[in-house]
């Protein structure tokens, strides 16, 4: 009997994730080609947008087994071209990995997920009367987990400090899929 052929990767990463978390379409692979910075936009071969802290970590399990090297995007706002995708590097997006999940208003501590825009946070607790002290100019579009990659500063950090000393705990997705 014959060795059924290897599935390609993007087979492999609907078959993990459902077709829906896969796009190969070339206007949304265009809409992640760059970030904010002037590196020379590259737009990747598909884009996987998990939904889960489950999905991201079977992707990148995925993504491993096929030695897939890969992006990770928020937001696309940073300014140095790290989100920007490099010759052959997949996309793996976080912008639908935007629930608020809890939020202790006794204790002032809130848990996110990394795609939940820096507005939507900062909205969400004043409703509260709680404060979020980080603010920067792409509040609107950046997302909590690339203010966390970055460290981002912003207007009030000489008072406040920076997006790290914000954060509590983390769960993450490690580059294996663990
Ligand atoms: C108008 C404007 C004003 C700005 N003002 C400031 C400022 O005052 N201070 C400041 O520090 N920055 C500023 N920035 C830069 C930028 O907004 C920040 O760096 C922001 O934190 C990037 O978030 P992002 O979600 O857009 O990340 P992206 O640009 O998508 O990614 C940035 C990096 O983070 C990584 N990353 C993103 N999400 C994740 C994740 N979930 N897990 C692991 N890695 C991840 C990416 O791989 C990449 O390396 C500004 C940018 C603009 C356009």
């Amino acid at each position: 009997m014959q060795a059924s052929p290897p599935m390609s990767l993007p087979d492999a990463l609907a078959n993990a994730l459902g077709a829906d978390r896969v796009s190969t379409d070339p206007a949304v692979a265009n809409s992640h080609a760059a970030d904010w910075s002037d590196a020379p936009r590259c737009a990747p071969p598909l884009v996987i947008l998990p939904r889960t802290p489950e999905e991201v970590a079977r992707a990148l399990a995925v993504l491993s087994q096929y030695r897939q090297p890969v992006v990770v995007q928020g937001g696309l706002t940073g300014l140095a071209g790290a989100a920007t995708p490099q010759a052959g590097e997949v996309a793996l997006s976080l912008a639908r990995l935007n629930a608020l999940e809890a939020f202790d208003t006794t204790g002032g501590t809130v848990t996110v997920q990394a795609g939940v825009l820096l507005e939507q946070l900062q909205t969400h607790v004043e409703a509260e009367g709680w404060f979020f002290p980080l603010d920067l100019g792409a509040r609107g579009t950046c997302q909590l987990g690339g203010n966390a990659a970055t460290n981002a500063g912003g207007n009030r950090v000489v008072r406040f400090g920076t997006m790290r000393e914000r954060i509590l705990g983390l769960e993450v997705a490690l580059p294996d899929g663990t």
